[in-house]
C-alpha cells in the first residue's frame, strides 16, 4: 500500500466514487463542508440526487456477479489490504474526521482505529459463512443449507460516527460478498469519500464500493424504490428510520436499522463512587454527548446521591473545553446550530421545571457551538431530557430509593440500546442483566463496545446486530436444497 499521506487534505476527495469514477453531481450542484469548530467551509462536496444514485446502484449491481464469485482468498486478502492502509492513514484521517465532525482529536484516533478492527474482523469471518447439514427425518433425502451474499446493499450512515458506522457496514457487507452504495451524511460527507479512495488504492475492482453524497431525499427515494438494493442497512435516527422501514416496504428488502437511544446509567449505594464518577463523564460527555449510547438519564441511590452529584459535577466543570485539534481538548462543539439550540430548549425546559443547575446551563465563553458541560440535579419525569435523545454535553440525575423504582424508570422508554449500572452485588448484576430492556448492557463498564460483541438496539432503537459472529448475517441469505432419490 503505497497511500500514506501525512496531512488530510491530500486524501480528501471532492467527487462521488461511482463506477470506479470520480464524478461532480450531474448538475455541477455541491454542499460546503464546514468544521463546526470555527463554522469555517473547509471542503465541497457533490450535491447528488436521483440520477446518480441510480448509476450508482447499476455499478453495484453489475459488478456483484464478479465480487461475489471471487475466490475467497482474493477477497479476505484485499479486505486486509483496506484494513492496513486504515491503519497506515490513521492521524491524517483522525485530523480530517475532527475537522469536519468536531470530536476530540483522541476520539478520532479511536474511532479510526476501530474502523480497521472492524474490517479485520470481517475479513476473519468471511472464511465462517458456514451453511449445514441437516439430518432427515425421511429416508433417501440430503437436506442442507447454504449461504449467499444479498446482493447490493445501500449504507447510510450518520454525522457522529462518520468512518466506524461505515466501518461496520462496509465490512461485514464486503466479507458476505455484496457490492455497497454509500450514503454519508452530509455534515460530515469526508471519511466516507476517504474510504472509497482507499478502498480504489487498495485495487477494489470498479463498482464494489460506490459513494454519494447529497439529498438525503433524493438518493433515499432511489435506494428505497430501487429493486436492484436487496438490502438497506441504516444508522440513524428513528424518525428517519421509520420513515426508510415504510419506504423500503414496496421492494421488500432486508433491511438493518441502528438508531435512536435514551441510555440510562444507575448508580447504587453499594457502588464505587470513583469509578462510578469515571464511567458517567466517558459515558455522559464523549463527542460532546453527541452519540446515541451515551448517557441520556442517570438515575442516583438516595444514599449516595448527594456525594455522587457533588464528586460528578466537580468533573465536568473541569473539563476542557475547545477545537477538537487542541492539545487537552475533553468536548469539542456541538455539531450544528440546531443542535446548540435543541440544548438550550432542553435546559431551560428542565430549569423551569425545578432542576437544580449543579454547573454549566449556557453557552461556553468559547462562542459558536461551544456548551458548558451540564449537570442537573433533581430531575424529574416531567422534563424533556427525559424522553428526548439530548444529544449534547447535559446531564439530568434523578434520584430514587428501590431497585425497582430505578429499572422500571430506565425501561420506560421507547428506545432500548445502551444501559449502564454502578454495583458490587453480584445478584443485583444479574437481575439487571434480566430486567433492563436493552441490547447493550454495562456494568462497572462504559466502553462496551468492540468488533467481537453483537451491537444493537431493542424496542424502536432498531434490528439487527452490527460486529461479532452475527453482524454479517443479515449480508447473507439462506438457501435450503432438498436432493431426493439418495436412497440405494
Ligand atoms: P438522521 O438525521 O436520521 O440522518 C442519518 C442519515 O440518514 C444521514 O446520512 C442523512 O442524510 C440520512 N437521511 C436523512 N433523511 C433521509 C431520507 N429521507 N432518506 C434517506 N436518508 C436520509 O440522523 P443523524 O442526525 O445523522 O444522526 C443522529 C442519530 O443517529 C441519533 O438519533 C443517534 O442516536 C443515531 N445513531 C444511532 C447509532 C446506533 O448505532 N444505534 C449510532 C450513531 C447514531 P443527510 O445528512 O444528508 O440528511
Amino acid at each position: 500500500m503505497n497511500l500514506h499521506v501525512t496531512g488530510f487534505s491530500a486524501l480528501v476527495r471532492k467527487a462521488n466514487l461511482i463506477n470506479g469514477e470520480w464524478v461532480g453531481a450531474d448538475d455541477g450542484k455541491t454542499i460546503d463542508v464546514t468544521d463546526p469548530a470555527t463554522g469555517q467551509t473547509i471542503a465541497t462536496v457533490p450535491n447528488a440526487g436521483q440520477a446518480e444514485a441510480s448509476r450508482a446502484i447499476d455499478a453495484a449491481h453489475d459488478a456483484f456477479p464478479d465480487w461475489a464469485g471471487m475466490p475467497l482468498g482474493q477477497r479476505v486478502a484485499l479486505m486486509r489490504r483496506l484494513h492496513d492502509a486504515i491503519q497506515d492513514n490513521l492521524e491524517p484521517m483522525a485530523q480530517m474526521l475532527t475537522a469536519e465532525q468536531g470530536k476530540p482529536l483522541s476520539e478520532s484516533r479511536a474511532e479510526v482505529g476501530s474502523s480497521a478492527a472492524y474490517v479485520l474482523w470481517f475479513a476473519e469471518e468471511a472464511r465462517r459463512t458456514n451453511g449445514s447439514v441437516i439430518p432427515s427425518p425421511i429416508p433417501g433425502r440430503k437436506l442442507m443449507t447454504t449461504r449467499h451474499p444479498v446482493g447490493v446493499v445501500a449504507a447510510i450512515t450518520p454525522w457522529n460516527f462518520p468512518s466506524s458506522m461505515l466501518a461496520r457496514k462496509l465490512g461485514p457487507a464486503l466479507a458476505a460478498g455484496c457490492t455497497v452504495v454509500v450514503k454519508p451524511a452530509s455534515a460530515t460527507p469526508l471519511s466516507g469519500l476517504v474510504w472509497g479512495h482507499l478502498a480504489e488504492e487498495c485495487g477494489f475492482p470498479a463498482g464494489v464500493i460506490n459513494v454519494l453524497t447529497g439529498s438525503a431525499r433524493a438518493i433515499g427515494g432511489e435506494i428505497t424504490a430501487n429493486p436492484k438494493v436487496r438490502k438497506i442497512t441504516f444508522t440513524g435516527s428513528t424518525e428517519i428510520g421509520k420513515q426508510l422501514l415504510a419506504e423500503a416496504a414496496g421492494t421488500v428488502k432486508r433491511m438493518s436499522m441502528e438508531l435512536g437511544g435514551n441510555a440510562p446509567f444507575i448508580v447504587f449505594d453499594d457502588a464505587d463512587l470513583d469509578a462510578a464518577v469515571d464511567g458517567a463523564i466517558i459515558a455522559k460527555f464523549r463527542n460532546a454527548g453527541q452519540t446515541c449510547i451515551c448517557t441520556n438519564r442517570l438515575f442516583v441511590q438516595a444514599g449516595i446521591y448527594d456525594r455522587f452529584v457533588e464528586a460528578f459535577a466537580a468533573r465536568v466543570a473541569s473539563l476542557k473545553v475547545a477545537p477538537g485539534g487542541e492539545d487537552g481538548a475533553e468536548q469539542g462543539p456541538l455539531v450544528d446550530d440546531a443542535a446548540l439550540e435543541k440544548i438550550e430548549e432542553l435546559v431551560a425546559d428542565a430549569l423551569a421545571k425545578g432542576g437544580n443547575l449543579v454547573t454549566g446551563g449556557a453557552a461556553h465563553e468559547r462562542g459558536g457551538l461551544f456548551y458548558q458541560p451540564t449537570v442537573i440535579a433533581e430531575a424529574t419525569s416531567a422534563m424533556r431530557v427525559t424522553t428526548e435523545e439530548i444529544f449534547g454535553p447535559v446531564a439530568p440525575v434523578y434520584r430514587f430509593e428501590t431497585d425497582d423504582e430505578a429499572i422500571a424508570a430506565a425501561n420506560d422508554t421507547e428506545y432500548g440500546l445502551a444501559s449502564y449500572a454502578y454495583t458490587t452485588d453480584l445478584a443485583r448484576m444479574f437481575r439487571l442483566q434480566d430486567r433492563l430492556e436493552y441490547g447493550l448492557i454495562g456494568i462497572n463498564e462504559v466502553l462496551i463496545v468492540m468488533p467481537e460483541i453483537p451491537f444493537g438496539g431493542l424496542k424502536e432503537s432498531g434490528l439487527g446486530k452490527e460486529g461479532s459472529w452475527q453482524g454479517i448475517d443479515d449480508y447473507l441469505e439462506t438457501k435450503y436444497t432438498c436432493i431426493g432419490g439418495m436412497s440405494g
